[in-house]
């Protein structure tokens, strides 16, 4: 079975002091720089297209695509932005990334800025996670000092310079446009798109946002050429991804392997369901894609199936839930998060994510009524599709996903008076 995986990006993550320099180039770091070089900025685009690669952040926009878009008779500056505020609930895989091997993403930072002749380039950090931006800026420096930064990048006559970002930790500064007004130094909220970033993005110049695991990802398609990446996963899936389970399974952690591998398969890799326990619910990518059951188990990961069975593939933050767990309480916790982190902006999310959680917290507590559920759709319906940006969206996901799930357990919180799981508030255990 752990032939499943695919280490490339997780390789060196338990090597000594990985996130070196040294260590880095010890196992051939930087020399896909060379090769690119010896390429054209188009040439590098055209096997970014070629791999496959399909963005990591969750939407899965094809990220040669991507850079394509990016008008060059346009003569402002271009420029790279990392998209390094990963806050999804249940995402957590692109902090380890940059904690253990930070030059992996710097040098697929240069190798991108280089493919659409951007000659700045950010990453945007979360503030919270002052351990990573430390550790970027370290690596950064590094590879300032050993010319794979600067002016005249291993003479190329190629010249970028990086600069790490720390945001202020709102999740809506994960959203592209949102994290621009952030770096402009302006309060983040979502600008209207079209006009997208790579027409007009920062300081309203062409600009690329890519994930970090998209950008860390391209070293190793330069490398290893994009049919090397391109035969992994599925046939409109192509390549390997980092599977973060987390929740109620015996080892939970970052788990690599090629875009198509299922839930089971990965749950065998980590060990099982804690012992004694069975999977009830789970998410595929964060808390705002549709839940799935255990009949979902068999369901490829990748962006097709994982559509077709009614969720989104998301970030592939897999959290695990077995039947200890109330899916109401656990709708009700996620909610509260989309309510506090609603920028405010428009009204469908900033009043309908505070109504979602009032109908929801009274059916919890086995006050409400079996016309709550319907009240609860309504409100989703209100929201879904009518909000400015994807996070009204996504609030909308584990409720009507849960209701189609899980009504009975909806309707046990009205037949006792309270969360069946709970001994205490439950008469069900009187
Ligand atoms: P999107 O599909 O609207 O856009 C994806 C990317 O493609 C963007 O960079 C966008 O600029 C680009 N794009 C799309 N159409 C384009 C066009 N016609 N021309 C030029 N560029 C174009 O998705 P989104 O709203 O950016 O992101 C939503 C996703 O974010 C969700 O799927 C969710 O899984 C994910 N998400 C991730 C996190 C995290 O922590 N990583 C947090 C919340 C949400
Ligand atoms: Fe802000 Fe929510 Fe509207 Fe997005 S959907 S702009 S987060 S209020």
């Amino acid at each position: 079975m752990t032939d499943t995986l695919t280490p490339v990006l997780t390789d060196n993550w338990d090597a000594e002091r990985a996130w070196t320099l040294a260590a880095y180039e010890e196992r051939g770091g930087y020399a896909a720089l060379d090769k690119a070089f010896a390429m054209t900025p188009d040439d590098v685009i055209d096997a970014v297209k070629e791999s496959g690669l399909r963005g990591r952040g969750g939407a899965g926009f094809p990220t040669g695509m991507k850079w394509g878009f990016i008008p060059q008779d346009n003569p402002k500056p271009k420029y790279l932005v990392v998209n390094a505020d990963e806050s999804e609930p249940g995402t957590c895989k692109d902090i380890p990334l940059m904690m253990a091997s930070p030059h992996t993403l710097v040098e697929g930072v240069i190798l991108s800025s280089y493919a659409i002749r951007a000659h700045t380039a950010f990453i945007y950090v979360r503030g919270e996670v002052l351990h990573v931006i430390r550790r970027l800026q370290r690596a950064v420096q590094e590879a300032y000092l050993a010319g794979h930064l600067g002016t005249n990048i291993h003479g190329s006559g190629y010249d970028l310079d990086l600069i790490v970002h720390a945001g202020a930790g709102a999740y809506i500064c994960g959203e592209e446009t949102a994290l621009l007004e952030g770096l402009e130094g302006r309060r983040g909220q979502p600008r209207l798109r079209p006009p997208f970033p790579a027409v007009a993005g920062l300081y309203a110049s062409p600009t690329v946002i890519n994930n970090v695991e998209s950008i860390a990802s391209v070293p190793s398609i330069i490398a290893n050429g994009p049919s090397w990446f391109a035969q992994m996963g599925t046939e409109k899936s192509q390549g390997f991804g980092i599977f973060s389970l987390s929740g109620h399974v015996a080892n939970p952690g970052q788990y690599e392997a090629p875009l198509g591998i299922t839930l089971r398969q990965l749950i065998d890799l980590a060990g099982g369901m804690r012992e004694g326990h069975e999977l009830k619910f789970w998410t595929p990518g964060g808390s705002s894609t549709p839940l799935l059951t255990p009949e979902h188990l068999d369901v490829p990961l990748d962006f097709e199936s994982v559509g077709a069975a009614g969720s989104m593939l998301g970030t592939r933050a897999l959290q695990l839930f077995d039947e200890t767990t109330c899916v109401v309480r656990a709708v009700l916790r996620w909610t509260e998060f989309y309510k506090h982190e609603s920028c405010g902006k428009c009204t469908p999310c900033r009043e309908g994510t505070w109504w979602l959680t009032q109908t929801l917290a009274r059916l919890e507590k086995g006050q409400g009524s079996e016309s709550d559920l319907d009240l609860l759709l309504d409100q989703c319906d209100n929201i879904l599709g009518r909000s400015f940006c994807a996070l009204g969206d996504g609030a909308t996901s584990p409720i009507s996903s849960s209701i189609q799930h899980f009504r009975d357990e909806y309707l046990a919180h009205l037949t006792h008076g309270g969360c069946p799981f709970d001994p205490v508030a439950s008469t069900a255990f009187a």
